[in-house]
């Protein structure tokens, strides 16, 4: 069965924040509900704006990253900088666009895209 353009965009979405969660071993079973629940709600929104289908993976994840904030804590947390450094999370940029990427804010520097965090957290 072919995909909608719609669906494509959603289903591409949700393998790359779920490949992002289980790199940092984050992708429980609860924790997947929230990322069924973004997915959900960003089907909502791109029914109503099909222009905005590639920007659907960044905001799955910053719809997830929220989430996570409230349920889990920081995440994904930056491998970029030094121990030394507290702790902190990386952003996503561009906020509203396609391609998106995890980025370190405090270091200015673009750790990953979205969904190959694993091979960032890996080396
Ligand atoms: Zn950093």
């Amino acid at each position: 069965m072919e995909l909608n353009p719609l669906e494509q965009a959603l289903h591409t979405a949700r393998a790359l924040v779920m490949a992002d969660l289980a790199a940092a071993d984050v992708a429980e079973a609860d924790i997947v509900s929230l990322v069924e629940d973004a997915v959900t709600h960003r089907r909502w929104w791109v029914e109503q704006w099909p222009e905005g289908a590639e920007f659907v993976a960044g905001l799955v994840a910053q719809d997830v990253q929220d989430a996570l904030l409230e349920r889990y804590g920081r995440w994904p947390l930056c491998p970029a900088c030094s121990p030394e450094e507290e702790p902190h999370a990386l952003d996503v940029e561009p906020e509203l666009g396609p391609d998106p990427h995890w980025v370190c804010t405090k270091a200015a520097v673009a750790v990953a895209p979205v969904g190959a965090l694993g091979e960032v957290l890996r080396r």
